[in-house]
Order: structure tokens, then sequence, then C-alpha cells
């Protein structure tokens, strides 16, 4: 037997001093949002170019705060989806059920 937890969740920060989080280990939602794969490859190559700008900005807060930025608007769109779609689920089943 395997699982996986897919609990949503969103690190915060997911980019910071010296590292910067991508694919499920910055962010996940369950795979019935079917965009964890995109969401993998987009933020490895956001991840890429915020750990060159982090290295050439100095001290500069920006890059990351840039990336986290992107990152959480991303993630609050697909759970307000899937939000949507679940309460319209449990409509569905609720009158198959009445
Ligand atoms: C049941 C299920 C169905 C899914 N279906 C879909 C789908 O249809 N479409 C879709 O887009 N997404 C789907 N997803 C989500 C998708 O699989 C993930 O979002 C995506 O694989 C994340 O990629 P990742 O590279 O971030 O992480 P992963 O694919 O988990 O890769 C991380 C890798 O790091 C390795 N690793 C972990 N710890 C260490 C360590 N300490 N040292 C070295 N290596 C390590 C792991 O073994 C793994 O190979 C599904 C997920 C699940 C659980």
């Amino acid at each position: 037997m395997r699982g996986e937890d897919v609990t949503w969740r969103l690190v915060q920060p997911a980019a910071g001093p010296g590292y910067v989080l991508a694919g499920d280990a910055a962010a996940i939602l369950d795979p019935a949002a079917g965009h964890g794969v995109l969401k993998a490859l987009m933020s490895g190559m956001m991840a890429a170019q915020t750990a060159v700008q982090m290295l050439t900005a100095g001290e500069s807060p920006e890059p990351a705060a840039a990336y986290c930025a992107w990152l959480t608007a991303w993630f609050e769109h697909d759970a307000a989806h899937l939000r949507k779609w679940y309460s319209q689920l449990t409509v569905l089943v609720g009158s198959e059920l009445a």
C-alpha cells in the first residue's frame, strides 16, 4: 500500500535567502487540479530564473518576493477553481441522493 499526502498547502515564503522551492515542494493541490506537472515545470523554470536574479541582485528581497507572489497567485487561482468545482460536485451528489 502507498499513499500520498495531497493536503492543499503552499510554503510561505517559497523563496528566501539561499533557497527557492519549486513543484510539489513549494505548493500542492490535490491531483484533481490537473496542473501538478505543468506547475512543476513552470515553477522550475521560474525558480531557476529567480535563483539567478537573487545571485546577481545582492541583498535585494525583490526576486524572491516576486517569485512568491507569482506562485501564490497561481495557487490561489487553482484553489478557488477547485473549491467551486467541489461545491458543485456536492450539489450533484446531494441531488442524486435526494
Ligand atoms: C495520484 C496522483 C495523481 C496525479 N495526477 C496528475 C495528473 O494527472 N496531472 C498532473 O499534472 N499532475 C498530477 N499529479 C501531480 C503531479 O504528479 C505532481 O504535482 C508532480 O509530479 C510534482 O513534480 P515534482 O517534480 O515537484 O515532484 P515529484 O514528481 O514528487 O518529484 C520529486 C522527486 O524527488 C525525489 N526525492 C524526494 N526526496 C529526495 C531526497 N531527499 N533526495 C533525492 N531525491 C528525493 C522523489 O523520489 C521524486 O522522484 C498527481 C499526483 C498524484 C499523487
